[in-house]
């Protein structure tokens, strides 16, 4: 089986995510070609090289911010060669895949926490509360798997790399590349953070979250997460959501500070590993997915954990 693992970059830098895509396709086949698209690409395409599983790397460089729609077209050309084509469920491979799979005339298979066999599948569904066992009819398959459910692969002696220019279509009128707004954080990436804490809608404001999670998070070394209320309340940016419509984590350790534990909540957070709560009422639903639940006022509970860390 012949797989065509997309990776995915930013900012210079190979995603981590795409390290344990490599797992998941190493458990569909040996023979594993990575693609890495964009400009000024030689440095991910030689980390890409080094992890363990790739056979080739094939490096489409192009002049400038490749888009989605871009994108598509590029790896159906490749596609004909491979019987799958794989990367991590995230930002790019949601907006890849699915037109990947359209012009293949496809199905697409997201989100896979399992490999049962190379036509079966298990993936979450209904908010978490479900895993589906999907079979695959499609003579070629386009997957994207959750990262934090499969390890991350090690390292190897290099890989080829085979550097391919790539013009894209500029008369593609559905979007253009305007610009990239990052906010600026030492924090760790939300996704592939060890710690998060997140806060709900009882941090009452912004300034709840600076002057109650930040302090805590600093002690910890942890990323900011924040629940949908709290975002749509405007006291945490878009891109801190966890949850069924946000980001899905599965950090060593979450904590939840004046959450209430929906299930679109919790479907973003229930794989961490160990869940710390903090809320009020003790019969909020979080704490029936809890380690160590914690019965408290956060505006008093909180600054004393910061404190005694
Ligand atoms: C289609 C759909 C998609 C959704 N996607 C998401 C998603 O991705 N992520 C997400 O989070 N939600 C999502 N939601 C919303 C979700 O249903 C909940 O409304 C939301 O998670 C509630 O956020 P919360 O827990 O912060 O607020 P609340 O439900 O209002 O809970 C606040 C909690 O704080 C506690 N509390 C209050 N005061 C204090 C205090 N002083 N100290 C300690 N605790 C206190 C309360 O007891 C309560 O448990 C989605 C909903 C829909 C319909």
């Amino acid at each position: 089986m012949k797989i065509l693992l997309v990776a995915e970059h930013h900012q210079g830098q190979l995603r981590p995510a795409t390290r344990h895509a490599v797992t998941a396709a190493r458990q569909l086949g040996e023979q594993i070609d990575a693609v890495i698209a964009g400009a000024d690409l030689s440095a991910v395409a030689a980390e890409l090289a080094t992890l363990a599983g790739i056979n080739r790397v094939l490096q489409l460089d192009t002049a400038a911010q490749i888009s989605p729609e871009q994108l598509a077209p590029a790896l159906v050309n490749l596609a004909a060669d491979y019987d799958v084509i794989l990367a991590a469920a995230g930002t790019l491979s949601r907006d890849v895949l699915p037109r990947v799979a359209a012009l293949l005339d496809v199905n697409m298979l997201p989100d896979l926490i399992r490999i049962e066999s190379a036509d079966t599948f298990v993936r979450p569904t209904y908010a978490g509360n479900v895993q589906a066992r999907v079979q695959s009819l499609d003579a070629r398959r386009v997957l994207s798997i959750r990262a934090p459910a499969f390890a991350a692969t090690g390292t190897q002696a290099a890989a080829p790399i085979e550097t391919r220019s790539f013009a894209a279509d500029a008369s593609q009128p559905h979007s253009s590349w305007l610009a990239e707004v990052q906010p600026h954080s030492d924090r760790p990436e939300l996704t592939n953070a060890r710690v998060v804490v997140s806060g709900g809608r009882a941090l009452g404001s912004a300034e709840g979250f600076d002057t109650l999670l930040h302090p805590l998070a600093s002690k910890l070394n942890a990323a900011i997460g924040a629940s949908r209320a709290a975002v749509d309340e405007g006291f945490a940016p878009n891109e801190a959501q966890v949850g069924q419509t946000g980001v899905v984590v599965a950090p060593e350790l979450y904590i939840a500070i004046g959450i209430s534990g929906a299930v679109q909540h919790l479907a973003g957070m229930k794989d961490s590993g160990i869940v710390v709560a903090i809320n009020s009422d003790p019969d909020a639903p979080i704490f029936q997915h809890a380690d160590y639940s914690l019965v408290g006022d956060l505006f008093s509970v909180v600054p004393e954990l910061t404190a005694r860390l």
